[in-house]
């Protein structure tokens, strides 16, 4: 479905599957998991799911003979790391809105982790206090004016690298290639479990698993705690990257969206997201983070334990990175 599309190759190429025995057994054992590792995908700042997305975008940026990546996340965004590492690498300079979209307890918590990665690699971040939101923000917008009065020549890029063109085609990719691992190894999954928050990694996975008839088998954990914004960014996105690529009609029922595990707000781990990220680096030594991968672990160990998936599933967790945001939460794991 992407061979008409220009790719820039920033990721090491497949990411592995691993079975999780540990994890598998001490769920009860009826639901078989796997985890795919978006989290180790490339050599470039740590990796993660954005460079799935940007590999898709860069060429746009180069194309458009843009010298400035600007973009916009959280003061702890893995997204604005992304951009960052993506514009050092291809020799762009980077402009990073970061906002304060999460009440915090560590001191540190603007200094370490993401964003001491993201002015590392020399992109000039910005603090802006305003709180969470998904959609297109005017810090973002002036952001992108001041580069042009400064006589840069900006390339937008929307938080999560969703709301673009192109945003959506990374996860049609991932779909095609979890077809190709499952026939290497015989199994096929019957349910892959995502955490969603700007869209396009959901959206992506629902296009690229229709042909299959497996939409609705991708189930999104929201970590956003703004759920009836998430679904519809994801299904806007389905459509669009869809009638890019040709996959059919995206309907309702393809976007499958868990809302109960993104408490109490966005960025803020639950003492069960706490418990969740424990158990998964106990087990498997698998690290996930308070913000996204937790609550997606967390709901998947919820869905296991309520029985959601039927016996004999096999259940693949899309961990999508993240780490490095543990950093600001120290105060959390003070006692392990
Ligand atoms: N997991 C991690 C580690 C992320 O950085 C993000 C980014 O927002 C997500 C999950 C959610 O992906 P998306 O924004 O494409 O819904």
């Amino acid at each position: 479905m992407l061979s008409q599309f220009e790719r820039y190759p920033l990721t090491f190429g497949p990411t592995p599957i691993e079975h999780l025995p540990r994890l598998t057994a001490h769920l009860g054992g009826d639901v078989e998991i796997y985890a795919k590792r978006e989290d180790c995908n490339s050599g470039l700042a740590y990796g993660g799911n954005k460079l799935r997305k940007l590999e898709y975008i860069v060429p746009d940026a180069i194309a458009s003979n843009a010298d400035t990546l600007v973009s916009i996340g959280g003061v702890q965004s893995n997204h604005t790391r992304m951009v960052a590492a993506v514009a050092a690498k291809i020799g762009m300079k980077c402009r990073v809105i970061q906002e304060a979209w999460v009440p915090h307890e560590d001191a540190v918590y603007d200094r370490v982790g993401n964003i001491m990665l993201t002015r590392i690699m020399g992109a000039e971040s910005q603090l802006v206090d305003e709180g969470f939101d998904i959609g297109i923000r005017d810090s973002w917008k002036q952001a992108i004016e001041d580069v042009k009065a400064k006589g840069g020549k900006p390339y937008a890029i929307p938080a999560g690298a969703s709301v673009h063109k192109f945003g959506g085609l990374g996860y049609v990719g991932f779909a095609e290639e979890v077809r190709k691992q499952e026939a290497e190894m015989g199994i096929r999954f019957d349910y892959i479990v995502v955490c969603t928050v700007t869209g396009s990694t959901h959206a992506g996975m629902v296009v690229g698993f229709k042909p299959d008839g497996r939409a609705g088998n991708v189930i999104g954990i929201d970590a956003s705690c703004t759920p009836a914004q998430t679904r519809a960014q994801v299904l806007e996105i389905a459509r669009n990257t869809s009638a890019l690529v040709g996959a059919g009609e995206i309907t309702e029922d393809d976007v499958v969206i868990k809302e109960d595990y993104a408490y109490p707000v966005y960025g803020v781990p639950s003492k069960e997201t706490v418990e969740a990220i424990r158990l998964a680096a106990r087990l498997e030594a698998m690290i996930t983070d308070p913000v996204y991968e937790g609550k997606s672990m967390q709901g998947m160990i919820d869905l296991v334990q309520k029985g959601f998936f039927p016996k004999g599933s096999k259940v693949l967790y899309a961990h999508l990175g993240g780490a490095p945001a543990l950093n600001g939460y120290s105060y959390t794991f003070r006692n392990g």
